[in-house]
């Protein structure tokens, strides 16, 4: 039995009739509130226009490549989750839609139930907020309760998946997480092989926050085993003096 969020709106980007009629169906039928669009055009019409907390995009869409789509919806200000459905199957397809912003991707063709159990894992980590004090890392302040980030006193724009494994790391500073711990933490229990996904993620993560994203100082690479985040950093850690 899924248990949908009540009141959550996703918006079906489909251009196939019949894939497109199955989705609404299904995810109406758990409790969702849907819209649909036919192509990539009016699917960020659709975006304009309403809020909508998931939208479930097609890659092969008739007018604009559903990889463009991502990369306009991730664009904007509001920042509904992503959910790619699409035929294209391949490992490199799946990382090029990460890294575009995509939450989470399923190749076609999919069960219901992979679908739903998906669609649920993300709007329910989406909705967890905890009130947590915010922390201070040299320029780097993550207010967790929040879920923001800001750099240099700038809010730094995330995705929610970006959101979740920096809440992750930061919630176990200092630790070392590993690829199957933030995997099950953030994406759900199912995903725990999916490593790519947190890869993707946290070059994500340095590029946004990282003065230098490839001599990274705040979320280090622990080869073979995951990712930690520095519990201090050497000018945060040097006295209780005002660091700015
Ligand atoms: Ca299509």
């Amino acid at each position: 039995m899924i248990d949908a969020r009540p009141g959550a709106a996703v918006l079906v980007v489909e251009d196939d009739p019949g894939m497109g009629r199955f989705l609404v169906d299904t995810l109406e039928a758990a409790g969702y509130r849907t819209s649909r669009a036919l192509d990539g055009r009016a699917g960020l019409a659709a975006l304009g226009s309403t809020p909508v907390d998931m939208v479930i995009l097609d890659l092969g869409l008739p007018d604009i490549d559903g990889m463009d789509v991502l990369r306009t919806i991730r664009q904007w200000e509001q920042m509904p989750l992503i959910l790619v459905v699409s035929a294209r199957g391949q490992e490199a397809d799946k990382v090029a839609a990460l890294r575009a912003g995509a939450d989470d991707y399923i190749a076609k063709p999919f069960g219901v139930q992979e679908l739903l159990a998906r669609v649920e894992a993300r709007l329910r980590r989406h909705d967890r907020s905890e009130l947590e004090q915010p922390i201070e890392l040299g320029r780097v302040q993550i207010d967790l309760a929040a879920s923001q980030a800001l750099v240099g006193g700038r809010p730094v724009r995330l995705t929610p998946m970006e959101k979740g494994v920096l809440q992750d790391l930061a919630r176990h500073r200092g630790r070392v997480r590993t690829h199957r711990e933030i995997l099950a933490a953030v994406w759900g229990p199912g995903y725990t092989a999916e490593h790519a996904y947190v890869r993707t993620i946290v070059q994500r993560l340095r590029a946004k926050l990282e003065e230098e994203p490839e001599a990274p100082r705040l979320l280090l690479t622990i080869p073979g085993v995951g990712y930690l985040m520095q519990g201090s950093l050497a000018t945060a850690a040097a006295g209780n003096q005002p660091v700015d």
